[in-house]
């Protein structure tokens, strides 16, 4: 029989890390698949995609999906206090931005979601990828999350 490997779904990345279908995350958190599929409508995540526009999550989404939960249960946060916060992340000064880049963007000082919601920041119409980003990344890391705040808030 013909197989046609490209229509199969990777269980891993190309680094070896293991990839959860949206089903598999919405069972071992007891969620529903659509509560994954709001959060990343509501921007709280980008999500990995396949090839075939299929959605995986790697354990550091689920542990970022983990702490969204959190913030809703027990910090009574709603989506746009999420956003709020994650909009705080001083991604021009994270990346870094140039001059030229953080004048137009309009993910700047006045936006209150994070630059990954926005179509239109100079580095998305580049092409660029926020999944690799260095601010989605540190975002991922919710260890850093919190000291990358305490440092912008001590500076400011
Ligand atoms: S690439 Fe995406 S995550 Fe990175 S700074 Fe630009 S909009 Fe933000």
């Amino acid at each position: 029989m013909n197989i046609n490997l490209q229509s199969v779904d990777p269980s891993e990345t190309q680094s070896g890390e293991k990839l959860y279908t949206p089903r598999e995350v919405a069972h071992k958190l007891d969620l529903s698949v659509e509560t994954l599929r709001l959060y990343e409508r509501e921007g709280l995540f980008v999500p990995y995609k396949l090839s075939s526009g299929h959605r995986r999550f790697t354990e550091q989404d689920i542990e970022w999906i983990v702490c969204i939960q959190r913030q809703i249960h027990e910090n009574k946060l709603n989506f746009a206090g999420i956003r709020y916060l994650l909009s705080m992340l001083p991604c021009h000064e994270m990346k870094p931005c140039c001059l030229e880049d953080h004048a137009v963007c309009p993910a700047g000082n006045k936006a209150c979601r994070p630059c990954w919601d926005f179509e239109d920041t100079p580095c998305r119409e580049r092409g660029e990828n926020c999944r690799s980003c260095v601010v989605y990344q540190q975002v991922l890391n919710i260890d850093n999350l919190k000291q990358i705040l305490s440092v912008k808030f001590k500076c400011d």
